[in-house]
């Protein structure tokens, strides 16, 4: 049987961080689906479509990685696919009350699911999204924190 997991998130836009996470799941799972879920509570800056091919350009030196989208819940998508490992990164301690409730209401809809947390790489312990877009906004060099391509899409956002 193979090992597959999905690696979920908003990736509004991938950093290294993400990345980081991908690549190492990818070692370790036969296959990695990066499925993008859009997050309610934010309001996305790069479109679901300009997310995936940002990703898709961000991963294709990993070639047991997919891409995705879906609009309904993990749990139900997990099903759908067949996969039983859903797999997250954990920063700092901040991250581990969300990350708990999640995952504790994720048990209860499908007790057959389970979420295994990789740790950040120091390095990207304080990297997120909303902090790579809040410095783009402003023009400063992003390229030590997100893809090229990803760095170059931030600066077609922000340009006037
Ligand atoms: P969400 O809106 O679901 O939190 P994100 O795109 O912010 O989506 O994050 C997706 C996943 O990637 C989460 O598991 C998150 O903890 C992880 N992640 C985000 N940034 C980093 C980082 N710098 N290092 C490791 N994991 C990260």
């Amino acid at each position: 049987m193979s090992r597959i997991a999905i690696c979920p998130g908003s990736f509004d836009p991938i950093t290294f961080g993400h990345l980081d996470i991908i690549e190492r799941g990818s070692k370790i799972f036969d296959e990695v689906i990066v499925a993008i879920f859009n997050n309610r509570t934010k309001s996305p800056l790069f479109t679901v479509e300009e997310r995936i091919e940002l990703i898709k350009e961000s991963t294709k030196h990993i070639p047991n990685v997919r891409v995705d989208s879906s609009e309904g819940l993990l749990v139900d998508y997990a099903e759908e696919k067949n996969v039983q490992v859903i797999l997250r990164g954990l920063r700092a301690v901040s991250d581990f009350e969300y990350e708990m409730q999640i995952t504790s209401m994720n048990r209860k809809l499908e007790s057959k699911i389970e979420t295994l947390f990789m740790m950040t790489n120091n390095q990207y312990s304080f990297l997120s999204s909303s902090i790579v877009k809040e410095v783009a906004k402003y023009k400063a060099d992003v390229t030590d924190l997100v893809p090229v391509v990803v760095a170059e899409a931030l600066k077609g956002k922000f340009k006037r």
